[in-house]
This record gives structure tokens, sequence and C-alpha cells, in this order.
């Protein structure tokens, strides 16, 4: 998000909690005109300083616990940052404001996991939710209380009610990257096998670089409002496995991977697949990258980067 701003020529700041954030560093390397604030979405009154100190335009909240299993063992923890994270954002934005004639304009990332056990497919902007972990719960309190700040007291809040989004940065945790990684490290000899969980799952996946773009669009909108922002694609994790272990030339995927239920949920989502039509017609907006450009982006990014480590430890 903030090399996106940064490219369009924005002043960008990010907000860093804690005394000594090992991601600082990381952020600060990846793009070095962002420049960081202390603040904690805890925290309100952090968050007010923050705002008073930057006096921004716009606000991208993706800020959250954002990993689902982890949210089933800090289930309290994610709904304070995740859920109450966001009411205290938009406190903030209520009390600092911005100036009448240019009030702050607020993105906020809900989350294809509110859908959860779907009701309909594909699921749009009017699917009823019914989140499965404490990580959508928290998720659909933050999309409604963005709703209700915007109604109660006329706020630019809008919501991205966005479907899994990857790169070469997505946290080794996710299924996505720890597959690619596992099986770059496979190619190179350093690995022999990876260990998952439920490998019937299928999700909508996209490419962040792409999803980025629509959050500023809906920013730029007269009247804010919600949109599903998805590649209308599904694939389980079965048909993920196939296509990056073919994109390594490694025949048989079966053979490398072993299964754990210590990877499973105890109550999972099945299947995810959005349908991001408004976003294409009031926004402009479509996806780039394929669904297998993404796989092999990914992998070769990792194959890179898992080689260069093994040079510097030889
Ligand atoms: P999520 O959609 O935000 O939960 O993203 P994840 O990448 O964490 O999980 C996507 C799907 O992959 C879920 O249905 C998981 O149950 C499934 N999955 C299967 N094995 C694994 C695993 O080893 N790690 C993770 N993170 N997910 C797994």
């Amino acid at each position: 998000m903030s090399e996106f701003l940064t490219g369009k020529g924005y002043q960008v700041f990010g907000l860093v909690r804690g005394q000594n954030n090992p991601k600082a560093q990381l952020v600060q390397d990846e793009n070095p005109s962002l420049e960081l604030v202390e603040g904690d979405l805890r925290d309100l009154s952090s968050l007010i300083a923050a705002l008073e100190q930057v006096q921004p335009d716009e606000i991208y909240n993706l800020g959250a616990m954002s990993f689902v299993a982890l949210s089933f063992r800090q289930p309290e923890l994610t709904a304070d940052t995740t859920g109450l994270g966001v009411l205290r954002t938009l406190e903030a934005v209520r009390i600092v404001g911005g100036t009448q004639n240019n009030p702050i304009r607020l993105y906020q990332a809900s989350s294809s996991e509110m859908f959860g056990k779907v009701r309909e497919t594909p699921q749009t902007e009017r699917t009823p939710f019914h989140p499965r972990s404490p990580y959508g719960v928290a998720k659909v309190f933050g999309h409604s209380i963005t709703v209700n700040y915007r109604e109660s007291y006329s706020m630019h809040a809008s919501s991205g009610i966005c479907f899994n989004h990857e790169s070469p940065r997505r946290g080794l945790e996710f299924v996505t990257r720890k597959i690619t990684n596992g099986l770059a490290r496979i190619k190179l000899g350093l690995q022999d096998s990876i260990t998952l969980g439920n490998l019937e799952a299928a999700r909508d996946w996209g490419y962040a670089g792409d999803f980025v773009e629509a959050m500023w669009l809906m920013v730029q909108q007269d009247e804010p409002d919600d949109y599903v922002i998805a590649t209308g694609e599904t694939h389980t994790i079965r048909e993920f496995l196939d296509l990056a272990f073919r994109c390594a030339e490694i025949d048989g995927w079966e053979s490398f991977v072993r299964t754990d239920p210590r990877f499973e949920r105890p109550a999972e989502v099945d299947v995810l697949c959005g349908d991001a039509a408004k976003a294409r017609e009031r926004l402009g907006w479509k996806p780039r990258v394929t669904f297998e450009e993404l796989v092999r982006m990914m992998y070769e990014s990792d194959l890179a980067e898992e080689a260069a480590r093994a040079e510097l430890d030889r």
C-alpha cells in the first residue's frame, strides 16, 4: 500500500506499535520514503496523537491481528486489535476530523472471512455474514462499526471486502507462502516435505498489488461505500500445490506433502468465491495478475531468496 501511494506522489506515514517493533526496519527498508509514527490500535490516545501529528488526508486501516489460526488461540487479543481497533480509529477520526472542507477519508480492510460458512456463491456486498473464527467475528464488528460511523456522522469511510490477496511478501504462516517457500527449499535440497492441514479448502486468491489499487480507488470516490474485491476464481489447496510443483518442474506433489491435524482449524471456511461486479462497474477496477502468474511469482521469489540465503550459509 505504501509503495503504491508513494508512487502516486503521496507522503506516506506508517503506524508502528511497541517500543522495539522488529517489523519497523523491514518496512523502512522496503520503502525508504515511508515515515514511521508511533501508535497502537489498542490505545485510542496514541491514535489521536498520531492523527494530530500527521494531519492525514486519507487513512488506510490495514492493521489487524490477521492470521485466522492464531485468532482461535488468542481470541480476546484478536477482538481488541482487529475489532475494537477499528472503533478506536473511527473515534480518532471523529475527534481530530481534518478540516471542514477537507475531512479525513478512511479505508477499512474488511474481509471475505466475514462470509465464513457461505450463504450463497459467489459472495457479493449483499451476502449475509456467517463468520467461522474469532478473526472473522472481529472483522464483522469492524465492518459494521465503519458502516455505522458513516451513517451516524457522515464520515467518508469505505470498506473493501477483500478476498485473500497474496504476494512474495505474504507471511510464511499463510498457506500460499508456506507452500511456495517449502517448495523452493525442496527444489534446492534444503527440505524434504511440506506439512499442511486441510487440503480441500478453496480460496479466491488474488495479487495484493492489484488489491491496493482498489482500496485507493474507493477512497477517491465522491461517496463512501462498500465493495467486494476478488478475482471471481476459486481454487483448492490441492490445485495450488499442483500448479506450484509444475512451476518447479517436480512431478507428483503428493509424495512431498504430509498432513497434520495440528494445522486444521476448529471451524473451517470451506470455499470462498467473490463477485467484484460492483467494483468493476463503479471503480473501473479489475485484477491484472492471474492465478498462474501469482503462483509463479511467489515460487520464483522464494527460490531466489532461498538460493541467496543458502549461498551465504556456505
Ligand atoms: P485464510 O483464508 O485467511 O485463513 O488464509 P490461510 O492461508 O491461513 O488459509 C487458507 C486455507 O488453507 C484455510 O482453509 C486453511 O485451513 C488451509 N490450510 C491448509 N493447510 C494449511 C496450513 O498449513 N497453514 C495455513 N495457514 N492454512 C492451511
